[in-house]
């Protein structure tokens, strides 16, 4: 069984907190590692490392800074097998998903280490002949990190190598259920030569430790990618401090499937979408609209491809599509919602209850149908391999009630008609809209989400943006 040890100004050090976090495997129930519960005084120190490296770092020219992140990228791709196993083992990811993950990782950091000659700030025209106006792109300084369970790897990265590459030092929270892969990262920057400070990694409670890191006087922004009610909380601590935040919460993606759709497409992009890892990705379809024309025959192909969906083991061959949910609070979450919704008159279509497979958290692939659009079953997340379906046959009510909802990160339609996508395009409110594929974004786009999805975003130009604040000069001359 793994030990690891927080990483704390360039040291794997001890925590100051004597308790420990039991990491789990979720499909064999086993205990596979443990990692500091480290408390208030981890983040303490953690904030003192990366606050007295920031100045120094922010000196250095950003291609240097980018240097760094190639070497993280190499350093992944050197470790990409024990990695991945390590990320499959710790929250039954199947295998192969698990190396797409790793693997787009360093990616990731590559692609963030090519931004170093291509950002810039501004000359703006002044209403005086004789002053130059600039606007010059600085770090904003301290950046805590605090991560999720689902893509604790990349998430990590989405946060890390934006901030590192604009100057900023950085202290990442990994999820209490996911924090192996990330102390494997830490231990390979703690064999590389990036300056003390720099990038930290502390586990420990979100309400201790996490909240500890919000609430530093000498944190300057907070990256929170996680459920809208660790969101909120962020965000009435930041208040006290007018904090900057960027906040990447919850999804309640609406699919809307048109008469002219190719069925096929539709059916494998919105099961893909919604199976893929057990259900448990933010930006993944979670309430399908299907037109009256069609809908027996695409329900029709859904209940095939999901009764034909296999899950087991992640590390199974052949590969099942999914394998445990991530724990035993989880699967009782999404047997509740599914039971919810039949008593509210909801009809299951397929599956409707957890799969005893031995050992893990296994919840069955399952369609309703009949679930009102009031319903909690298409208002609130599942996060689990649940679809509800609803039938359509008026445009602008199908639009209505898929911009109904508290959440808006993603959506997605299908149809072979141009002027429908463009119309719909225009018509559907989310931070994204996928046009007859699933749901997966580019490292180049900007995954941001509206109402409470989130503030701010990741990916590309405006995710690098998100680090950086502006400094306007006037020269007279
Ligand atoms: P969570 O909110 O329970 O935890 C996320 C992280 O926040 C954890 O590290 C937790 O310890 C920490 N935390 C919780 N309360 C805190 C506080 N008050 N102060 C500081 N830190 C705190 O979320 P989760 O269960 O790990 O992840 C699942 C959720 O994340 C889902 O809602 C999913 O939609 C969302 N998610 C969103 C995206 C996105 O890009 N929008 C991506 C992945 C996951």
């Amino acid at each position: 069984m793994e030990t690891y040890q927080q990483f704390i100004d360039g040291v794997l050090v001890d925590s100051h907190s004597p308790e420990w976090i039991e990491v789990e495997n979720p499909y064999t129930n086993e205990v596979i590692a443990r990692a500091p519960r480290g408390d208030a005084e981890d983040a303490d120190r953690a904030v003192a490392a990366a606050s007295a490296a920031q100045p120094g770092w922010a000196k250095r020219a950003p291609v240097a800074r980018a240097a760094y992140l190639k070497k993280f990228a190499d350093a992944i791709r050197a470790h990409r097998v024990e990695l991945a196993r390590t990320l499959a083992s710790e929250q039954a990811k199947v295998l192969p998903l698990a190396q797409v993950e790793i693997d787009v990782t360093a990616e990731y950091f590559d692609y963030y280490a090519g931004w170093a000659r291509i950002y810039e700030g501004e000359i703006i025209n002044s209403d005086d002949p004789r002053e130059n106006i600039l606007l010059f792109q600085k770090p904003i300084g301290v950046v805590a990190g605090i991560c999720p369970w689902n893509f604790p790897f990349f998430v990590m990265a989405r946060k890390v190598a934006p901030s590192l590459l604009a100057g900023c030092t950085t202290i990442i929270k990994p999820s209490s259920n996911t924090p192996a892969t990330t102390f494997e990262f830490a231990r390979l920057v703690a064999s590389l030569d990036l300056p003390p400070g720099v990038l930290n990694f502390v586990s420990g409670g979100g309400a201790t430790l996490g909240k500890a890191l919000v609430k530093h006087p000498e944190v300057d922004m907070v990256s929170l990618t996680g459920s809208v009610e660790a969101g909120q909380e962020i965000l009435r601590d930041a208040a006290d401090k007018v904090m900057k935040t960027s906040l990447e919460l919850g999804g309640k993606a609406p699919a809307i499937v048109f008469g002219d759709a190719d069925l096929d497409i539709a059916a494998k992009g919105v099961t893909d979408s919604r199976l893929i890892f057990g259900g448990q990705v933010c930006n993944c379809a979670e309430r399908v609209y299907v037109h009256a024309s069609i809908y027996d025959e695409f329900v029709a192909k859904l209940k095939a491809s999901f009764e034909a969906a296999a899950f087991g083991d992640p590390f199974g061959d052949p590969t099942p599509v999914y394998s445990s949910q991530i724990d035993a609070a989880q699967l009782e979450k999404i047997d509740a919602m599914v039971q919810r919704a039949v008593a509210a008159g909801a009809e299951v279509v397929t599956g409707g209850r957890p799969a005893d497979v031995g050992t893990g958290y296994f919840y069955e692939p399952t369609l309703i149908a009949g679930a009102t659009q009031d319903s909690e079953i298409l208002q609130k997340e599942v996060f689990g391999p649940v679809l509800p379906i609803v039938k359509w046959d008026d445009y602008d009510q199908v639009i209505k009630d898929a911009n109904d909802c508290e959440y808006g990160l993603t959506s997605s339609i299908f149809t072979t008609n141009v002027n429908t996508v463009m119309q719909a395009v225009k018509d559907l409110n989310f931070g994204e809209t996928y046009v007859n594929r699933e749901h997966f974004e580019g490292i180049q786009g900007f995954h941001a989400g509206w109402r409470k999805s989130g503030i701010g975003g990741a990916d590309g130009k405006h995710g690098l943006y998100e680090y950086l604040q502006s400094q306007v000069v006037y020269i007279r001359y």
